[in-house]
This record gives C-alpha cells, structure tokens and sequence, in this order.
C-alpha cells in the first residue's frame, strides 16, 4: 500500500521544507510585541505589528510552519459552519451578522493578500463540491438552498445525473457547490507569509519554545529555550496547539489530530474521470472527508479523521485509503506516497475567538476551517494589538465557552466520534 519513498510527512513539505532552524540566541531581548506560534495566526499578526512601527518577535517552539498552517488540504471556505438564523437566535441580529460577514471577509482577505504580497502558491479559485451522503441529505441541501441560507455564496445544486461532470464515484445522491470556494499549497502560502512578515520587520525565531509567561512591570516575562524575552504586550497563536503556559485558553480548545493521505502519481486519463475539476471536496456526514486534486494534478490528497484515538500516519494511512477506495474502487491498487496529521483546534460553540486580557492577545479556535480564517483573525488580532481600532472583530464580543472539568485533554473525542460514525451510517 506504501510507495517504497513513502514519508510521514506532508506532501507539501516537498515544495516547501520547513527544516530551516534559526541559529543562536534572541538578539533582542525587549520588544513592544512578542508572538507565540509561527502559523498563520502568527505570522499575519507580525505583519501588522511590525508594519506599525513595533519591534516584533515570533517565538516558534519547533520549525518554522510546524503546525497546522502546513499540514491542512489547502480548502479555502468562507470558514463560520452556522448560517444567520442560528447565529442570531445565539447572539442577535448585530453579532451575528457581524459573523456572517467576517466568514466571507476571511475568505476574501486571503485572497487579496496572497495578489497584494504576490506570494506564488497556486491559489485558485475552483470552488468547493459538497457531496449528498443519502438521499435525505440530498433533500436537506435543496431545500436549504432554495430558502437562501448561503446567502450571496452563488451555491447550487447538482442533481445525481449530473454527477459525472463533478467526480467519478456513484456513492453520493447529488451534491452541490459552493463556487467562491479555492484552494491553494498550504506550505507555499507559508513560506511566501514567512517573507513578508521578515520583509515587514519581523524577527522570526525557530526552535524557541515559551515555556512561562509572567507580568511583570506593566508588561511581560516570556521564558524560552533561547533566554529570557521582555515584551509589552504578547500574541497568543497556538491554536490546536496550546498548551500549559495558558491555561485559560488551554480549557478552552479541543485539540484534535486530522489526518491526510497523498496517492502516488496517476494516470492523468483515470484522475480527469474521477475528479474532472480543481474543486476541493467535502461530504454531508458528521465525520466529514476531505479532498482535492493535487496543485499539479497528478494526485489525489484525501483526509479526515479515521480512528477513535489519535493514530500513527502509518495505522491512519490504510484507514484513509479503505475510505478513498469506498469512494473511487478504482483506486484499490493505488499506493499512499505522504501519510500525516496535525492538530486542528475545536472549540465547544464550534466558532472561531479572538480577545485579549490586560496585554495578552489570542485569536484561535477556527474548528479546522482556519486558513482564510486564521489568515483573516491574526491580521485582526495583530491590528488589535497595536490599538488599531479596525482589528476588532464580532468573535471579540462573544464568550468563549469551557467546559466543567475541561482542562485540555479531550478525553470525550472517542466516544464522541464512535457517536458520529454510528449516525452516520444511518444516513439521518
Ligand atoms: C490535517 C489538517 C487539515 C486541515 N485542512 C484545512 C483545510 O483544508 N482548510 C482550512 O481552512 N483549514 C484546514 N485546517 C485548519 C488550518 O490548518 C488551521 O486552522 C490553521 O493553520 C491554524 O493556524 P494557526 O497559525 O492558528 O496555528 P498553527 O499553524 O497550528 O500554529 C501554531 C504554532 O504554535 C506553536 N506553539 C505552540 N505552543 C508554543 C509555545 N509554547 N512556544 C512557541 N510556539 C508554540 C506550534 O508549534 C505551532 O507551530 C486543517 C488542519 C489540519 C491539521
């Protein structure tokens, strides 16, 4: 089932390597910002602190793009699961339009960041096809759509009969599309933002984990592995990665592990049939799958999450394919070339939050859709920092639930996806 060159790493790692290590101490050890996490959150917020005049670090515990902001599918979305009737039935008409709006927002900053800065990363905008899991499904997209819940989206229906133009398998009832939706190579993107924001001012630290953060004289005492760092005000972009070092944010974020396959290359004749555009695939099940084209067309990139626990790449890898091969039986004998995970942050509303306490700034929580959103939240979160009044957002003004005995450890995941899976084959 493995090529003989198979890595557990990301397929995207091959364009774009993230071993680059920073050498040597922290050259500055008093800075007005200090950011923790090197992803998109990150990053985009040292762009916009730096661009503002303050003297930037970004602390990074591993490699540079180590966490999610490499590892993902690459899909675009308009990033908020709710539509406007559920949302202002949870927060009222302002907040909830406020949400609304910022979902598109982040979908489309990323967009007219990626031209303004001209970072080569394949964007595309290819659209995104929502396959109909049963037939009831099915019924629910189109009444769903014929009442206006994906307002000014452009989404429409395809009939079962007109599955074939979308994708090669005969497992969905339908589908439909969401044709804003792109996509693009996460770690390209990444290493293009990791340019701008050094082009901007900003000190990019690798392998410098925090390891405390204490307030000290108005401001902060960061501990790292390089020495100790003085910041007056600090960003918190950890994501599905935070850890102990704040506790707060840490109860609440649900870490969970996400996993991707990329297949060998393909006949380029038998990849036209089964999928015959760039869009980026989802289906209607709770456990959702995800999948795409590669940006050169020559692969199938497929990923989800497939075991009750938090699995090797090496046990998730088959558990992945068996599911393709569901999909696309053509696939039975084709090899997995890249099997790998990371860690998406879920949050217990399933919606994305930035705030700040005294001086310490987050934006996380982006529930697996974070790469138009993270792009969007750590450009607001980096605005707000520096007191530019246009950072705030609506997922400032809304609570960012725990829950009771919650301290980090998710330790409800497999029951809870034993649950979705059950549901799931019903077809409900
Ligand atoms: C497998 C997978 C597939 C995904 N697919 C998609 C997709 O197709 N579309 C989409 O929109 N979203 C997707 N996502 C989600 C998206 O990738 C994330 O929401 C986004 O990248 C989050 O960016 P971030 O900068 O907030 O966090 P990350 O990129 O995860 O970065 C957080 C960083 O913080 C660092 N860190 C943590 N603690 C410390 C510390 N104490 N000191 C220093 N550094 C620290 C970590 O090492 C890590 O590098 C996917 C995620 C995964 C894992």
């Amino acid at each position: 089932m493995f090529t003989d060159d198979f890595k557990e790493t990301p397929y995207w790692w091959e364009a774009a390597p993230i071993a680059e290590r920073t050498q040597g101490d922290l050259p500055r050890t008093k800075v007005d910002i200090a950011i923790i996490g090197s992803g998109y959150t990150g990053l985009q917020a040292a762009v916009q602190s730096a661009r503002a005049g303050r003297s930037t670090v970004v602390l990074e515990a591993e490699a540079l793009g180590f966490g999610a902001s490499t590892r993902n599918g690459g899909q675009i979305s308009t990033s908020v699961k709710f539509g406007l009737a559920e949302l202002t039935k949870r927060y009222g008409q302002e907040i909830a339009e406020g949400i609304v709006q910022e979902g598109q927002a982040s979908r489309d900053y990323v967009e007219q960041f990626i031209r303004d800065e001209g970072i080569e990363c394949h964007f595309k905008v290819a659209g995104r096809f929502d396959g109909a899991h049963s037939p009831r499904h099915y019924k629910k997209m189109v009444s769903s759509v014929a009442a206006g819940r994906y307002q000014n989206s452009g989404a429409y229906i395809v009939p079962e009969a007109e599955m074939p133009a979308e994708l090669g398998t005969k497992a969905y009832h339908g589908g439909m599309v969401f044709p804003r939706h792109a996509n693009l190579h996460p770690a390209l993107y990444h290493k293009g933002l990791l340019g701008v924001a050094r082009a901007a001012g900003a000190e990019v630290h690798s392998h410098c984990a925090v390891t405390g953060i204490k307030r000290q004289n108005g401001g902060f005492l960061l501990s790292t592995l390089k020495g100790p760092v003085e910041a007056a005000r600090v960003v918190l972009a950890t994501n599905g990665y935070t850890g102990g070092i704040t506790p707060w944010q840490q109860r609440r974020v649900i870490p969970i592990g996400s996993y991707i396959i990329a297949t060998e290359e393909l006949p380029e004749a038998l990849i036209d049939r089964l999928m015959p555009t760039d869009r980026n695939i989802c289906d209607s099940r709770k456990l959702v799958y995800y999948y795409r084209r590669s940006p050169d067309r020559k692969r199938i990139l497929f990923g989800g999450r497939v075991s009750l626990q938090e699995a090797d790449p090496k046990v998730s890898g088959p558990r992945l394919h068996r599911e393709m091969v569901h999909l696309f039986p053509e696939l039975a004998d084709t090899k997995i070339s890249h099997s790998w995970t990371g860690k998406v942050g879920y949050t217990f509303d399933t919606l994305m939050h930035a705030g700040h306490d005294d001086g310490l700034f987050y934006a996380m929580g982006y529930c697996g859709s974070g790469v138009g959103m993270s792009s969007y939240m750590g450009m607001r979160i980096g605005q707000q920092a520096v007191d530019d009044p246009r950072g705030m957002t609506a997922f400032n003004k809304i609570p960012f639930p725990t829950r009771p005995f919650y301290s980090g450890n998710p330790w409800f995941l497999a029951p809870s996806v034993m649950a979705y899976r059950l549901w799931d084959r019903t077809g409900l």
